[in-house]
């Protein structure tokens, strides 16, 4: 008689002739993960709101924590005040990020926080599940159930079937409009593509022979093309004290069709290997040795928008036009990446601010509906500042309140001078 390994059977099993739809309801249902849905969902959780919160990615975090983005800009005033101009989920982030130094402050014309996006991925995924929010992954928006300008549910496609999700209120948080697309309701293309990069974590790096951005710019200048490289000017984002830096020097087009996506993602990679072989022969000291640790996910700018009761424009950004119903503010220069060789970077003064008012958060008609982040509305360059992850945030927090405020009213009428006292710290303060 053979040993038995274990006693465990098996079982044949065939797919049913209809697989049900898992399904869930809550007050809100935040569609993107990024840093301006994160920030929703935990402002909607801690204001007492069930939240669903959904991404096309297995994982949350977004383009903040998978595109490798590194750095966060637009969350301080320019110097020398350095004014922190969004609170909300960056306190306790910045507080426990602080404790074991994966985090770090940078202080130039602005003041941005670099960041450890390992240690960031599992604090967000720790807050979410700390906070009872319900989670669905690798889930993308199929079809939307709406009428007369109020979403009902939302149907979603996984790997393991359909989820759908009803709500009293939902956040597009997808960076592309996704949510705001598929309930039928007009969107924003630009004419032509604003680029996209690929980013890249080097390791093994010497950081006392780091270039200086003027000259690692001025050398992709000049050998772009001997070494096959699109775009002409480079930025890199070294963490301090641990030899390893985020490189942001491709340009990538960032599609909204599936198959070109897929060819624009692998397009982006090789960009980015001949980064590598110009930075170890141009830059040997600090570069000679480098390893590629992880690449992003496709890096994407601006790609679709809402059209929203008002468009941001570059106008409001430079004059710092203040809105009753403000509910996000940075001084983060201008920067259009609208051409594949660089990009239109505009700075402002030390005690300037912008803001984007709620009605650049709100589709066209719609009641209950609210984006946030880098899909909400205004001309290519004004949203080519506020779409920096301080004011996305800033967003997300003051999406959730709007939504709270609403209630099963409608967005569109909430008292703006309760919006405000709520929102004190991101817009008055
Ligand atoms: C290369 C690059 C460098 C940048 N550098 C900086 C920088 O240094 N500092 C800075 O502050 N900002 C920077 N930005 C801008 C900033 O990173 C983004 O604008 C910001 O992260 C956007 O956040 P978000 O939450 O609006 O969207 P995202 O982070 O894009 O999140 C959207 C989420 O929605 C999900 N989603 C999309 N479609 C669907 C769907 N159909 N169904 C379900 N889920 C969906 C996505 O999977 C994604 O996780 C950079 C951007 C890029 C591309």
């Amino acid at each position: 008689m053979p040993h038995e390994l274990t006693e465990l059977k098996i079982k044949t099993v065939t797919k049913a002739a209809h697989t049900p739809t898992e399904r869930l309801t809550a007050d809100i249902c935040v569609v993107g993960a990024g840093i301006a849905g994160l920030s929703a969902a935990v402002e909607a959780s801690a204001l007492g709101r069930s939240v669903v919160l959904v991404d096309a990615l297995p994982v949350l975090g977004g383009q903040c924590v998978n595109s490798l983005i590194g750095l966060f800009c637009g969350v301080y005033g320019n110097g020398p005040e350095y004014r922190q101009l969004t609170h909300g989920i960056f306190d306790p982030m910045f507080a426990d990020l602080g404790k074991t130094g994966d985090i770090h402050f940078n202080k130039s014309h602005t003041m941005t926080v670099s960041y450890d996006e390992v240690v960031l991925g599992r604090w967000i995924e720790n807050l979410v599940q700390s906070l009872n929010i319900q989670v669905v992954l690798g889930a993308s928006v199929l079809e939307v159930e709406a009428g007369e300008g109020t979403l009902r549910s939302a149907t979603f496609a996984t790997r393991h079937g359909l989820v759908g999700v009803t709500a009293t209120g939902f956040v597009d948080a997808s960076g592309d409009a996704s949510l705001t697309w598929e309930a039928g309701l007009a969107c924003r293309v630009p004419e032509r593509t604003i680029w996209g990069s690929q980013q890249i974590r080097l390791e093994n790096l010497r950081e006392e022979f780091r270039p200086e951005h003027a000259e690692l710019s001025a050398r992709v200048h000049e050998k772009a093309d001997e070494y096959g490289l699109l775009r002409r000017d480079g930025l890199a984002f070294f963490f301090p004290g641990r030899n390893t830096a985020v490189m942001n020097m491709t340009h990538v087009e960032a599609p909204l069709e599936a198959v070109p996506a897929a060819r624009a993602q692998l397009e982006g990679r090789r960009q980015a290997d001949r980064v590598v072989e110009f930075l170890r022969r141009e830059f040997p000291k600090a570069f000679g040795e480098a390893k590629v640790r992880t690449y992003g996910f496709p890096g994407r700018r601006q790609t679709r928008w809402i059209a929203a009761e008002h468009q941001l424009t570059v106008d409001e950004v430079r004059t710092g036009h203040r809105f009753g119903d403000a509910v996000a503010r940075t001084a983060w220069p201008i920067e259009l990446h609208d051409r594949p060789e660089g990009y239109v970077w505009e700075t402002y003064d030390s005690d300037h601010v912008h803001y984007v008012p709620l009605r650049s958060l709100l589709p066209i008609g719609t009641h209950n509906l609210v984006a946030a982040g880098r899909c909400v509305d205004g001309d290519a360059a004004a949203l080519s500042s506020v779409r920096v992850m301080g004011p996305c945030a800033a967003m997300g927090f003051g999406a959730a309140h709007a939504l709270d405020l609403a209630g099963t009213g409608s967005v569109q009428e909430i008292d703006h001078t309760e919006l405000r006292t709520r929102l004190h710290a991101n817009v008055d303060s």
